[in-house]
């Protein structure tokens, strides 16, 4: 029983949370003011309670009354990702809350695992209600279509209410399963289903929007449709909107973190979620200059299970000192490149980054790819066609221009696939290496 009324309590928390962060968006001091107030607390108990925190603030020097708002962060070395793992333990206060453990398989492939307490799942859920009701989700009775993340996952999923983001019945269906029976299963779903709000990692967003216009699937129109986990390409966006005749708005979250940022319906980049975490950007340790790209580093304000300060966490942005053309003063992100390839070494040993690799197979009638280095440095390049694309065609565009890019040395190979599986965690690698030049 008091299980059931810790939870209540909760949900009414983040309720009140919530309509204050609704209100507070517009207003720049506020923010600011939270901002502060928060960071303060977080660095007294780490400096405090963590023996992480608490050895780097006696090495350096650093005195927890000298971190007063996100400009003084810069005392604090960055946290990268390697020593967090080996240090894992000393990130845990002595007396732990109770906590949910999620485990990140991260972009660049080794798992991380992360506590989160009720405090920063109460914030994060005040704002995540606080985009949705931006993004025209209201804060409750809209029904909820989330795509599962592999072909792994149960075809038939048991619909649920859920309560902290709002209250919201969520129904489940499988885009990456080919089966008569998924098949009418989905049809029988999604024509019952009213304008759902689509909700769900990018790579299955984009699986269901291909059954759908395929005709695998029935048409359905979506009040929203709210991607997450990977970059949003244009042309997916694209697909989306025409696809469910709604509005697609990109949500940039990581596991260590939460939901960090949003974007409007203006689309004019993210919203940051300024009252939960602090984003900053740096090129080799500072902050980069406006409208350059550098490392994500990320505070969460909230979470006192596992403090993380200043983490540096693989993905690559751009922020702006400019605000949205929507009203909502919250500091924005102007650009996202998440870490989704490795870059690979040519023979000779030159570097050729990912996102160049990537860009060479921007097509409209190449639906999803993926671009393997052999062991032998070979490139073996796979990708699914659209429905009336000419292969042979394809093919001898793709080799010319990874010809032009890679030059002679490189030995490459097309090949169109029927799919490409995502891995466990729903995502798919666009670029993967596994030459190791000597
Ligand atoms: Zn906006």
């Amino acid at each position: 029983m008091s299980h059931i009324l810790d939870k209540i309590r909760l949900c009414l928390a983040t309720y009140r949370r919530a309509r204050a962060a609704v209100k507070r968006q517009f207003r720049p001091e506020a923010i600011i003011a939270i901002q502060n107030q928060k960071l303060g607390r977080l660095i007294r108990y780490s400096f405090e309670s963590i023996k992480y925190y608490r050895e780097l603030c006696e090495n350096a020097g650093i005195d927890a009354r000298q971190i007063q708002s996100a400009r003084d962060l810069c005392k604090i070395p960055v946290l990268t990702r390697e020593q967090f793992r080996a240090r894992f333990w000393d990130f845990l206060p002595r007396e732990l809350p109770a906590c949910r453990l999620s485990r990140t398989s991260g972009s660049t492939g080794v798992p991380i695992c992360i506590l989160s307490d009720a405090n920063s799942r109460m914030f994060n859920s005040a704002g995540v209600i606080r985009y949705r009701r931006s993004l025209g989700v209201g804060f409750a009775g809209r029904p909820i279509l989330t795509p599962l993340k592999t072909a792994q996952e149960p075809s038939v999923k048991k619909a649920h209410w859920t309560f902290l983001q709002g209250i919201h019945k969520t129904y489940y269906v499988n885009p990456y399963v080919d089966s008569a029976e998924n098949t009418d299963y989905a049809g029988g779903l999604l024509n019952g289903l009213k304008r759902p709000a689509v909700i769900g990692i990018t790579p299955a967003v984009r699986t269901l929007a291909y059954k759908v216009r395929d005709g695998v699937f029935p048409a359905i129109k979506a009040c929203a449709v709210l991607t997450t986990g990977e970059s949003l390409a244009p042309d997916v966006r694209e697909l989306l909107v025409s696809t469910f005749a709604a509005p697609v708005a990109d949500i940039y979250a990581c596991n260590e973190a939460g939901d960090v940022a949003w974007q409007c319906l203006e689309g004019a980049g993210y919203h940051i979620n300024a009252d939960n975490v602090i984003v900053e950007v740096l090129r080799n340790d500072e902050p980069a200059g406006e409208g350059e790209i550098g490392e994500v580093v990320i505070t969460n304000l909230n979470r006192y299970a596992m403090p993380i300060i200043r983490y540096k966490n693989g993905d690559l942005a751009k922020l702006t000192s400019e605000f949205c053309p929507c009203g909502c003063r919250l500091p924005m992100i102007a650009e996202i490149a998440g870490r989704t390839g490795e870059d690979i070494f040519l023979p000779g040993g030159k570097v050729m980054p990912w996102n160049q690799l990537k860009s060479q197979m921007n097509h409209p009638q190449i639906r999803q790819f993926q671009l393997v280095q052999t062991v032998d440095g070979s490139l073996n390049v796979r990708y699914v066609p659209d429905g009336g694309a000419d292969t042979s065609q394809m093919e001898t565009l793709l080799l010319e221009r990874y010809r032009k890019l890679l030059g002679p040395s490189v030995a490459i190979e097309v090949e169109a696939v029927e799919k490409i599986a995502p891995a466990a965690s729903g995502k798919s690698k666009l670029v993967v290496s596994h030459y190791k030049p000597r």
